[in-house]
C-alpha cells in the first residue's frame, strides 16, 4: 500500500504501554461474569446448576475458539472460562490487551447473540459483562497446574452448592441456616449429608456439574448438502456429503490426573 504521511501528533503512540507476553510461554485469558450472583437471580437460573447457562457459556467459548486464532484448549465452569493460546502464537504480536479484549468482547457479544437459543422464553433483561485477565505460564507443568486449580475450584464449589441447595430446597432450611449447618464441614461430611439425608450419591451427579467443560479441537464428520455438477442428467440435484471438519468439542472429564494429557499429547506437544 501507500506509505501514510505522519502527522506531528504521531508521537502520542509512544505513550502506549508494551504489554507483549513473554516469548514461548502459554498465554491464558480467563473471563468471569460480572456480578453473576445477581444476574443468575434476575434470570431465574436453576440452583445449584442451570444447565442452559452452562451450555450457553460453552457455545460462546466455542465461538471464541472458532473466531480467534491459536486457542488450543479452553476450560469453563460457573460464570468463568479460561482460554489457552499456543506457546508460540504470534497473534497480534502477543499483546496481552489484544488477546484479552478480543476474547472478552467476542464472548460477551456471543452471550447476547445466542441467549435465545438456550433460554427460549426467559428474556434477557440487561446486557451482561465479563472481566478478563491474562496470565502467562512458563512451562507445561504450570499450565497443567493452572487448569487443575480451576477444576479443583469447580469441584469444591459444586460439592458445597449441591449440599447447600438440598438443605434449602428439600429440608426447608433458610440460606443462613444451611450456611451455618455447613460451617467447618469437610468434603467427607458433605458427601455423608448428601447420602444419609437426601439419598444422593455425589458421584452420580452430572459430570458437567462436577468437572466443568473442557473444549479441545477434534475432527467431526458433518453432513452437508452439495449441488451435483456431473453427470449432466443429475444436474441441479442435491446430494448428502460427509465432510470432516475440526471443531471445538466439549468433554466433561478429569484434567487433574495424567490420563487426559496422555490421551491428548497434541495439546501441549
Ligand atoms: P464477580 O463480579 O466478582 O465475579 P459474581 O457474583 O459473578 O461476582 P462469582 O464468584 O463469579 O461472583 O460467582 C458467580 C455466581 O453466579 C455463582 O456464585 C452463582 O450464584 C451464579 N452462577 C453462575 N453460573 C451459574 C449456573 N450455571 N447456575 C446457577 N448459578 C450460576
Ligand atoms: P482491525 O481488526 O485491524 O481493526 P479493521 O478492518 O477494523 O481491522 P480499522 O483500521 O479499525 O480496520 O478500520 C475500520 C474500517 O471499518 C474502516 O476502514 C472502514 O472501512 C470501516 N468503517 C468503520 N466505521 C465505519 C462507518 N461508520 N462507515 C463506513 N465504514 C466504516
Ligand atoms: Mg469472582
Ligand atoms: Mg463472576
Ligand atoms: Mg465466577
Ligand atoms: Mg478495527
Amino acid at each position: 500500500g501507500v506509505a501514510m504521511a505522519k502527522s506531528k501528533f504521531e508521537y502520542v503512540r509512544d505513550f502506549e504501554a508494551d504489554d507483549t507476553c513473554l516469548a514461548h510461554c502459554w498465554v491464558v485469558v480467563r473471563l468471569d461474569g460480572r456480578n453473576f450472583h445477581r444476574f443468575a437471580e434476575k434470570h431465574n437460573f436453576a440452583k445449584p446448576n442451570d444447565s442452559r447457562a452452562l451450555h450457553l457459556m460453552t457455545k460462546c467459548a466455542q465461538t471464541v475458539m472458532q473466531e480467534l486464532e491459536d486457542i488450543v484448549i479452553a476450560y469453563g465452569q460457573s460464570d468463568e472460562y479460561s482460554f489457552v493460546f499456543k506457546r508460540k502464537t504470534n497473534w497480534f504480536k502477543r499483546r496481552a490487551s489484544k488477546f484479552m479484549t478480543h476474547v472478552a468482547s467476542q464472548f460477551a457479544s456471543s452471550y447476547v447473540f445466542y441467549w435465545r437459543d438456550y433460554f427460549e422464553e426467559q428474556p434477557l433483561l440487561y446486557p451482561p459483562g465479563f472481566d478478563g485477565r491474562v496470565v502467562v505460564y512458563p512451562s507445561n507443568q504450570t499450565l497443567k497446574d493452572y487448569l487443575s486449580w480451576r477444576q479443583a475450584d469447580c469441584h469444591i464449589n459444586n460439592l458445597y452448592n449441591t449440599v447447600f441447595w438440598a438443605l434449602v430446597q428439600q429440608s426447608g432450611l433458610t440460606p443462613a441456616q444451611a450456611q451455618e449447618r455447613l460451617q467447618g464441614t469437610l468434603a467427607a461430611d458433605k458427601n455423608e449429608i448428601l447420602f444419609s439425608e437426601f439419598n444422593i450419591n455425589y458421584n452420580d451427579e452430572p459430570l458437567m456439574y462436577r468437572k466443568g467443560t473442557v473444549l479441545i479441537w477434534q475432527k467431526v464428520g458433518e453432513v452437508t448438502t452439495k449441488e451435483v455438477k456431473l453427470p449432466a442428467e443429475m444436474e441441479g440435484k442435491k446430494m448428502a456429503v460427509i465432510r470432516t471438519r475440526t471443531k471445538p468439542v466439549p468433554l466433561y472429564c478429569d484434567i487433574i490426573g495424567d490420563a487426559f494429557w496422555k490421551e491428548h499429547p497434541e495439546i501441549l506437544h
